[in-house]
Formats: structure tokens, sequence, C-alpha cells
């Protein structure tokens, strides 16, 4: 799709399954139940939603999935495709991995970081070598000293290779990555946690949440994912995100939408916020 200064395209690196109970927080099953469908493991199908943007003389890949390297029992945990990775889908477009400047990641849990590497017969080995991987600072520090609150999520595999590389690109705060691209803090999921937003040279915003709001559904102010380590600053990024989403009509994309994964703000009877104009980021 067509965004201005930049051609967008919406890659899956996969679809997998998480507990429905912890990505929908305090809210009930009885609730949660009638508006996403689960499995008899409670578990719930979502995407690994990925964003190839291709513009301004620039390649950039937002998200990576969760890559190719989970061992089987992991695999059947998280009903995960190792087939449907981000490298294999890019290459099936032609794209070549070499070929991609920056990878923007929201943080680096397994998956958003998974697909950044790949196992080799000695080790691991950058799947992107000549990006840039750009990742706020403090995330980056907080998931090298993880604590038993998160430590399933930062898999050593997945930071080592980037940091022994010089792979990192560390910011803090808002930064302009490149020009239209930039990466906003929204805390909540984890503290450091980022969104990207292109910019289109011509006043549209497009926005990719990550975490802070994984699915369409996750509009809702109080469906926050108990995986979130400060819930109430998740409440705030959201209330912000939704208020300049609504008056500046961006178009938002989420991370772990299995359906509208695309689209502009909206609300429905009961004034609840919802994807009222769907958009095909293919
Ligand atoms: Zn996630």
């Amino acid at each position: 799709m067509r965004f201005g200064d930049f051609e967008v395209t919406l890659i899956n690196g996969g679809n997998f399954r998480l507990d429905g109970g912890a990505m929908h927080g305090v809210v009930p099953k009885t609730i949660w139940n009638r508006l996403v469908s689960c499995d008899d493991h409670n578990r719930v199908e979502y995407a690994t939603n990925c964003l190839y943007v291709e513009g301004r003389g620039k390649r950039f890949l937002v998200e990576t999935g969760n890559g190719s390297k989970f061992p089987e029992k992991e695999r059947e945990i998280y009903g995960i495709a190792q087939d449907e990775c981000v490298e294999m889908q890019l290459r099936a477009r032609g794209i070549d991995p070499l070929s991609i400047d920056y990878v923007l990641m929201t943080h680096l849990h397994f998956d958003h970081s998974g697909g950044c590497t790949r196992r080799t017969s000695s080790g691991f080995e950058l799947v992107f070598p000549r990006a840039r991987h750009v990742i706020q600072r403090g995330e980056y520090h907080d998931a090298v000293h993880a604590h038993e609150r998160n430590r399933a999520s930062y898999l050593e595999e997945n930071l080592t290779p980037l940091a022994a590389a010089h792979a990192l690109e560390l910011v803090d705060g808002e930064v302009e990555v490149s020009p239209g691209v930039r990466v906003l803090p929204t805390p909540g999921h984890t503290a450091h946690h980022q969104s990207i937003a292109f910019d289109d040279g011509h006043g549209q915003r497009l926005l990719f949440f990550g975490d802070v709001i994984p699915t369409a559904l996750h509009l809702r102010l109080p469906f926050i994912m108990a995986y979130d380590l400060d819930v109430v600053a998740t409440l705030e990024s959201k209330r912000r995100l939704l208020e300049k989403a609504k008056s500046e009509k961006w178009l938002l994309v989420f991370g772990h939408e299995t359906e509208t994964q695309a689209g502009y703000l909206g609300f429905d009877g009961k004034n609840n916020p919802i994807i009222s104009e769907s958009v095909s980021l293919d």
C-alpha cells in the first residue's frame, strides 16, 4: 500500500497462541470469550505482524516475529509454525534480508525480536547483518538484566548476537531515526516500550502500536495484558495515543491482530473504540 513517500507491506511473521486470560488481564473470560474464541487449552491465536516499509531511499522492517529457532517443545506450547518466519516471508517477496537498513523493534520480547537471529552449526548469526537495530536504551538494559517476572520473555539468543555484532542502535526517548520515521516511547508493557510512526510528508501518520495495543480489541481502555509490568502506565499510554489517533486521524497498525490488522479509529454504539474503517496493507 502507498502511504505518501513510503510503500508499506504487512507481513505476518507467523501465528502463535497465548493464554486468553493473560492476554486480557482483569477482564473476565465471560466477557472476552464472547469477543474472541480460544482452544481447549484456553489459548487464543495471534499473528506476529511485521511491517516492511520502503521509501526515501531506505528499507525498514518493524518487528521480526518469533523467528525460526524454537525447539519442538516450545513450538508446541506456543503453537508456532516456523516455516512462516519473517525471513522466509521477505525472501518469498523477493526482498533480500541484506538490503534492510533499519530493524525497528517495539521491545525485545521473543515474539518481536526472535526473527533477528538464526541458528548456525556453531551458534547464532544475524538475519539482517547490514541493518541498524533500533531499540530504546532502557529496554536493552532491562532485557539483559531480566528478573523473575519477565525472564521467560527475554532470550539470550535474541540479544547477545546483536550486541556482539555492534548492530544495535540504542536511543533515548522520541527520536527521528530517519526522515519521517520516528520511535515514540509508549511505556507500560515494558518500562521502555516504543511505538513506531511513519509520517508521509503530507500530514498523515501511520502508527505501529506494538504491545501497548496488541489487537483491535485492546483499543478498549481496560483491556490490558497481564504480561504488562506497569498496567497504569499502559493505560495512560493508550489514552494519550487514542486521543491523538482520533484528532489527527492516524492509520493504526496492530502487531498481534489476525483479522483487522490496520485501519482508522472510530466508536461503536456503546462508545467503545473500534476500527471503523479497515485498511489492507498488502
Ligand atoms: Zn508481543
